[in-house]
């Protein structure tokens, strides 16, 4: 499975594409903004001959969700994510004014329902869901175990944690949840986070202050 990372919008978010020889692809937490950046995403799939089978959403705070719906509309897929974190969907238009974003016309609506255990499917891969509660109620990550891959979104950063005073965090189930699902995985497991670098499970499980 090969990994495309882009870093998208000024909150600096990761946008991971995922594909196989099969030329399908899945795309997590589509962060793009503005025309140039949705073109990088749009250029990458075309150049390579990809044809787009899930948008999955580690979580739904609006750094990670700026490009849903020109995903959604341009490659016919729908917003995959779990259904506890609806509520920040709705209250998008507010927080993005609060960063200073121009409105959003309509903020996307999820299609389809992500839940623990589930498994996402494209070309010859797998992805298992993990629910991982904490930054928000509805935070989700994805495990590639082939390949040793975890995409942690806001769960799980190099040397920290998510952050918890927003809406519905809650700090001591979201430790509990890495310490349970994610530090019980292969040491060698490569974290792939929301915001910045990549780590390991074995490096984080030794380093990270705040486990
Ligand atoms: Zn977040």
């Amino acid at each position: 499975m090969k990994i495309n990372i882009f870093e998208f919008n000024p909150i600096a978010e990761n946008t991971y594409l995922l594909y196989d020889d099969t030329k399908e692809c899945v795309i997590i937490d589509a962060g793009c903004c503005n025309d140039s950046e949705n073109k990088v995403l749009q250029n990458f799939i075309t150049d390579n001959g990809l044809t787009v089978k899930h948008l999955i959403n580690t979580h739904l705070h609006f750094d990670h969700v700026l490009g849903a719906s020109f995903v959604c509309s341009h490659f016919g897929v729908v917003l995959e994510a779990n259904a506890a974190d609806k509520f920040l969907l709705e209250g998008m238009p507010a927080q993005m004014k609060m960063f200073g974003f121009p409105p959003v016309a309509a903020a996307p609506v999820i299609g389809k329902e992500l839940n623990d255990g589930d498994v996402v499917e494209f070309g010859k891969q797998k992805l298992h869901v993990l629910h991982v509660p904490g930054h928000s109620p509805g935070h989700v990550v994805f495990y590639h175990k082939e390949s040793d891959s975890l995409f942690t979104g806001d769960v799980l950063f190099r040397e920290s944690i998510g952050r918890t005073d927003l809406a519905g965090g809650n700090h001591q189930q979201l430790v509990t949840g890495i310490k349970k699902k994610l530090l019980t995985l292969p040491p060698q497991t490569t974290v792939y986070p929301g915001h910045g670098p990549a780590t390991t499970i074995g490096f984080e499980a030794e380093n990270n202050p705040y486990l």
